[in-house]
């Protein structure tokens, strides 16, 4: 996964594919709240990232009260998804909306009967959002002029009844629903609306008509009339869904970004470990968890390990491997490092958890993955390492992505000091920085290392490390004179460590 998607869409009847989306992955997320309608593609439209997702699953299987529509958002907001298009087949309760129009509405009328779950919320976290206006006001007006330049007939607003479904109404329904000043009737803009706003999502509805409803006496609703008409809504859509994605909404101003500010009711220190994973896309921002990317560079290497009990070999190791791992039990984590030919796709299999970016994870043509090996003895303490091949993560040193320079934290793991400098240099305001070295570079250029520690917040090495550096035997005294020779304030082996200034 990567940072942010500006704009997901979600195409409804008839809309199962995304024409002009290219470079498309596809992306099956697990969700506390089970599998997602159908996998979320993903890919570029008119030079933007979007996703793409099928309400009702590609083959349209599923009912609009058996949607999940609760793993659907958060699995978009998982993404990183920002704003969400929803394409959605209506009838009208207007004359002037006719079949063949779209209309942008702004306000929504819940005539669902409660068996669709309407909130993220619940289990010990209350959340009450704003919802008096429903919709995103910027997101809206672009939809509009997207259709306009796609060359259909839009209407500006509307007032949406949600129906259960999955039937038409009755012809008395749609009297009560046009007595109600209703324009449009659907199934599906509930609880999709709700929790898109619980998500902090900026969304909007882009409804096509497909027919009259039950009002309108001779013109009575039945499938086959709504299907053919929503054929040719589905192209205009999709032209239309190509036309926004060109000219994307600004996200400030209209408070979609920063819905549960004012909603969260629950205190942070009240809502535990469980709910905070549970709802973690969607409470992130606001109990402080989001805006920290962590940027991981390192080996991702191969092991041999071998104890008197047992031996592996090959095995997925690397001092970024663990770091990225490790960090992706907690936040969004971008790995950069470089493999052989070799490296086997079960073990980058392992990597792709859906909080590691594996974009910065380049392979060597014709190179070899680096390959670190240990010996331990029998109280499984003491050990002896070497390098049985070096591979390309000693000579390949590769560049942060430029998308990755806005990262807040950076774990720069066991690599070559200059190099480790430069990544600190080319980030934008790295937060926190941590720099790991290794033996090798203690014993090659300790004063190159010197000036990377400088730079750092925090140094991590381990006793033998800290002696070698240090040239004292005793790890207490190392760490001390460690800590009194590089850090402003710390504690023995370990502390406070800030940065010196200059
Ligand atoms: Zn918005």
């Amino acid at each position: 996964m990567s940072s942010t998607i500006p704009l997901a869409v979600i195409g409804g009847s008839g809309f199962y594919d995304m024409p002009g989306l290219s470079q498309v992955e596809e992306a099956i997320i697990e969700t506390p709240f089970g599998p997602t309608s159908d996998s979320i593609r993903i890919g570029t439209l008119e030079g933007n990232r979007v996703a793409f997702l099928a309400r009702h699953g590609r083959g349209h299987v599923l009912l609009p009260s058996e949607l999940p529509q609760r793993a659907n958002f958060w699995a978009l907001k998982s993404l990183g998804v920002e704003r969400v298009l929803s394409v959605s087949a209506v009838g009208s309760l207007r004359q002037d909306y006719r079949p063949g129009h779209f209309v942008t509405p702004h306000q929504l009328i819940d005539r669902t009967r409660g068996v669709r779950a309407s909130t993220f919320f619940g289990n010990g976290v209350v959340a009450h959002i704003a919802f008096a206006e429903p919709f995103c006001p910027a997101m809206r007006v672009a939809t509009r002029q997207a259709v306009e330049a796609a060359g259909a007939t839009v209407h500006r607003d509307g007032v949406y009844v949600v129906m259960e479904g999955p039937a038409f109404s009755t012809r008395a329904e749609s009297e009560l629903h046009r007595e109600w000043r209703a324009d449009l009737i659907g199934m599906t803009a509930l609880p999709e609306a709700k929790l898109a706003r619980e998500a902090e999502l900026c969304y909007a509805t882009l409804a096509s008509v497909t027919d009259y409803d039950a009002w309108n006496e001779g013109r009575t609703v039945d499938a086959t009339t709504v299907f053919a008409t929503l054929a040719k809504n589905v192209a205009t859509a999709q032209l239309a869904v190509r036309e926004l994605a060109k000219v994307l909404p600004p996200g400030e101003g209209c408070g979609c970004r920063t819905a549960l500010d004012s909603a969260l009711v629950t205190q942070p220190s009240s809502i535990g470990a469980e709910n905070r994973e549970r709802l973690r896309p969607i409470l992130a921002r606001g109990l402080g968890e989001n805006g920290m990317t962590m940027l991981v560079t390192g080996w991702v290497a191969l092991d041999d390990i071998e104890t008197p009990f047992g031996k592996a070999e090959r095995s997925l190791g690397g001092s970024a491997t663990a770091t990225a791992l490790a960090g992706a039990l907690f936040t969004d984590v971008r790995i950069l490092a470089v493999v052989g030919e070799d490296f086997p796709d079960a073990h980058r299999r392992k990597l792709e958890h859906p909080h590691i970016d594996t974009a910065g994870i380049k392979t060597i043509e014709g190179g070899k993955t680096s390959v670190w090996g240990a010996r331990y003895s029998y109280d499984m303490n003491s050990r002896e390492t070497w390098y049985p091949e070096l591979g390309v993560s000693i000579a390949h040193l590769p560049p942060v992505l430029p998308e990755w320079r806005d990262s807040t934290v950076a774990c720069l793991a066991a690599g070559h000091p200059a190099y480790q400098r430069d990544l600190i240099a080319s980030l934008d305001s790295p937060k926190v920085t941590l720099v790991d070295t290794i033996k090798m570079f203690i014993d090659e250029n300790p004063a190159e290392l010197r000036e990377t520690m400088r730079l750092a917040d925090f140094v991590t090495l381990n006793e033998s490390e800290a002696r070698e550096l240090a040239k004292l035997p005793s790890i207490a005294r190392a760490g001390r004179s460690l800590v009194r020779r590089w850090c402003e304030d710390g504690h023995h082996q370990a502390g406070r460590i800030r940065r010196r200034p200059d």
